[in-house]
């Protein structure tokens, strides 16, 4: 009998692996299909290699905003090939790591359970004290459009195998993966047009936020809202879909569909329901949210197998913090200690930081909130990225940040400075003493903090 067994090699199963070797040997880690990880592989990383290329191309050729005439010739041809030459850096660093661990310690195969001490791989069985399923996701796409479309339809698992850029793709979905994608093939020159089944764009709960990224983003960006198309046909060469936008019926012709409309778990491939038979409804789950125990059972579900906020860095965190309690059991920890952090890498970025502006209301929360507009802040027109708008949560009571959110120039790192004061505990009046340099995007924090200390 195993110490610890983990189902799954992505970034959650890795991370409990490395943790797991200082403390004992007897454990196994099994994994379905390759171990680069969702991240490295198709991801967080490739995504985010287009992205760049993306930005600097459309940076080229708006130089203007910062007194530059460039007569530009730009060539578009190697862009996938870049993505997948960077891409395959990182899978190759992650490739190399787990090549260096014990051999018999990994199984290549599907694991699913018999009962709540074994589960069997490839025919063989395996018991174990404790269980770490870390399974991920898989993008979800409707099944229909598949058998019609074939290869056509994509998803963000075939979309950086693409051996050339598009002339046109349709978009379906306006989510986090959704708008990092349209937004870098259409600067990437990609006609791309996105159908979002809502008025929202990206993860931004506050209307007034979310408003300014709907108009900002649809600048360059067609996007159709509340419009899904109603049916999809396969060309000679191209795929139309049809769709009906003002009460008319209209249709577009693409090169690909890529679906972009939510993951699902790998949970099912599991077979819960022979540990309870109660596990079969896998949306009801008994999951402590703090400790991700299953039911009282030495059971833990890490990372993006089920969760409200799949991001890598939460599954990694998971996944070192679990083995405490795998090995330490029935006393069972918190993982869930981390400020809520999360970044879209559209532009302007968006972030989310601490509470957002939705848990606060409806909470009923007494907060205070205080804004700030980058269209005219200095620092943002020097760099002609003079675009968005940002928010942070003040506690009326305690004066504490809880919480804010940002559509503006590189949010990812205004982002974590507030996660960190989020996580000390500061005052706006502790912020406000800090130091503010001159000219910077920070600027635009004080702005926003000292609008809030206004209504206090
Ligand atoms: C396009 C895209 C962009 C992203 N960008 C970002 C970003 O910028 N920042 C960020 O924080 N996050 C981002 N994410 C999310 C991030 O990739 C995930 O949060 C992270 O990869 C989750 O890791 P995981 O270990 O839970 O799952 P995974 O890495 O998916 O690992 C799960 C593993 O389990 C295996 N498995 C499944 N079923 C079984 C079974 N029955 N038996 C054995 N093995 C099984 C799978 O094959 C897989 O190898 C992005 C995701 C996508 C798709």
């Amino acid at each position: 009998m195993y110490d610890i067994i983990i189902i799954g090699a992505g970034t959650a199963g890795i991370s409990a692996y490395k943790e797991a070797i200082k403390y004992t040997s007897n454990i196994l880690i099994i994994n379905d299909g390759p171990w680069d990880t969702t991240c490295a592989r198709v991801g967080c990383m490739p995504s985010k290699v287009l992205i760049s290329t993306a930005n600097r191309m459309y940076d080229i050729e708006h130089a203007n905003e910062v007194g530059l005439n460039i007569k530009s010739e730009l060539d578009t041809s190697h862009v996938m090939q870049h993505v997948r030459e960077l891409r395959d850096r990182f899978t190759r660093a992650t490739l190399k790591d787990v090549d260096s661990w014990n051999p018999k310690h990994k199984i290549n195969g599907r694991a699913k359970f018999i009962n709540k001490h074994t589960i069997e791989v490839n025919g063989q069985l395996y018991s174990s004290k404790s269980f770490i399923i870390a399974v991920g996701s898989t993008p979800n796409y409707e099944a229909v459009w598949k058998e019609k479309l074939g290869n056509k339809l994509i998803t963000s698992d075939e979309i950086f195998e693409l051996e050339t850029l598009p002339k046109s793709i349709a978009v379906i979905g306006s989510g986090v993966i959704a708008i990092e994608l349209a937004q870098a093939m259409q600067r990437l020159g990609v006609e791309t047009t996105v159908f979002a089944r809502s008025k929202k764009v990206g993860v931004l709960s506050s209307p007034r936020l979310q408003q300014i990224a709907q108009v900002e983003l649809s600048k360059d960006l067609n996007i159709k809202f509340e419009i899904l198309p109603t049916s999809v046909e396969s060309t000679q060469n191209s795929i139309k879909l049809n769709f009906i936008e003002n009460a008319e019926s209209k249709h577009i012709y693409v090169d690909y569909v890529l679906a972009a409309t939510g993951r699902q778990s790998h949970l099912k491939t599991l077979n819960l329901e022979n540990i309870n038979s109660s596990f079969s409804d896998l949306k009801k789950l008994p999951l402590d949210n703090e400790t991700k125990q299953l039911l009282d059972l030495p059971i833990f579900i890490i990372g993006d197998a089920f969760t409200q906020t799949p991001l890598q860095h939460e599954a990694a965190n998971e996944g070192k913090l679990v083995i405490s309690s795998c090995l330490n059991f029935p006393k069972v920890s918190n993982l869930k200690q981390l400020t809520p952090l999360g970044i879209v890498f559209s532009n302007p970025e968006m972030a989310i930081i601490g509470s957002n502006y939705s848990n606060l209301s409806k909470l009923g929360i007494e907060f205070i909130t205080g804004y700030a507009s980058y269209e005219k802040q200095g620092r943002a027109l020097v760099l002609g990225k003079n675009k968005g708008a940002i928010e942070v949560y003040i506690d009326k009571n305690s004066r504490k940040l809880l919480g804010a959110e940002l559509f503006v120039e590189s949010a990812e790192h205004m982002a974590h400075l507030l996660a960190w004061m989020i996580a000390e505990n500061v005052t706006i009046d502790d912020i406000l003493q800090k130091p503010f340099y001159h000219p910077t995007l920070e600027e635009g924090l004080r702005t926003a903090f000292k609008h809030a200390r206004r209504q206090l």
